[in-house]
């Protein structure tokens, strides 16, 4: 029987290649997105990938919404990549609560709700794959983004703490912490924040989505 992947913000951007590269392994695979029907209906029409709309900031709105994908699909969440993320930049001495509140929301306690609603079916069939987007900023820091480093810093504590608790029952937890990737979210950089951003990238460019979506999808089989 074919396994069941979640992918959360699967429909544009990273998400959207780890979606693709779970399907072409074999997986049975849900796309979850927020807001944006246009670029869910078009992923949809393009790999026939069911997508489902919800919060993954809400603990509600993520159980109804797995609740759908369990539906649809015919059984219990085997792989769960917990891929949706946002950023409000903006330095320290400007930022209003609300933004750090919403990133620390949509990337961190997101991965809380999707993990604590999955973790018990997983435990009970003695298997599961789970992957946290985390990202380089998480490691080292950036500039105007305290609250999306203290999430994504976060995601990496929280993941190596899951991984020690669910280990004895068959169950991965793993992160994973991208440099810069071409999407809609480095899109949105100015020109001379990405020069400079791209001066200490050895490469000399961003990555590209296939790169890092055969990693998510590698972690999850
Ligand atoms: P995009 O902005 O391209 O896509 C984000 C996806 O997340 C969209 O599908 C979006 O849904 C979904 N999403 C956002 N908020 C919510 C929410 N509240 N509930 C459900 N879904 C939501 O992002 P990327 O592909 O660039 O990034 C993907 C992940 O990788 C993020 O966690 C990001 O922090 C991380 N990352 C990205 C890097 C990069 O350079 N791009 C580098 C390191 C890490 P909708 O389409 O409806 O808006």
């Amino acid at each position: 029987m074919k396994k069941i992947a979640l992918v959360t913000g699967g429909t544009r951007g990273i998400g959207r290649g780890i979606s693709k590269a779970l399907k072409d392994a074999g997986y049975l695979v849900a796309a979850n997105f927020h807001k944006d029907v246009a670029a869910a209906e078009k992923f949809h029409e393009e790999t026939e990938i069911p997508v489902f709309s919800w919060d993954v900031s809400d603990y509600e709105s993520c159980a109804r919404g797995i609740e759908d994908v369990c539906k649809v699909l015919g059984g219990s969440i085997d792989v769960l990549i917990n891929n949706a993320g946002i950023t409000k930049d903006g330095m320290l001495h400007k930022m209003e609560l609300s933004s750090w509140q919403r990133v620390l929301d949509t990337n961190l306690t997101s991965v809380f709700n999707m993990c604590r609603l999955v973790i018990g079916p997983m435990r009970e069939k003695n298997f599961g794959r789970i992957v946290n987007m985390s990202s380089v900023n998480g490691v080292k820091g950036q500039i105007g983004q305290t609250n999306y480093s203290a999430a994504k810093a976060g995601i990496i504590g929280f993941t190596k703490a899951l991984a020690l608790e669910s280990a004895s029952k068959g169950i991965t937890v793993n992160a994973i912490a991208p440099g810069y990737i071409s999407t809609d979210m480095t899109e949105i950089l100015h020109e001379d924040v990405k020069g400079k951003i791209m001066a200490g990238i050895p490469l000399g460019r961003f990555g590209k989505i296939d790169e890092i979506a055969q990693a998510g999808a590698i972690l999850g089989k």
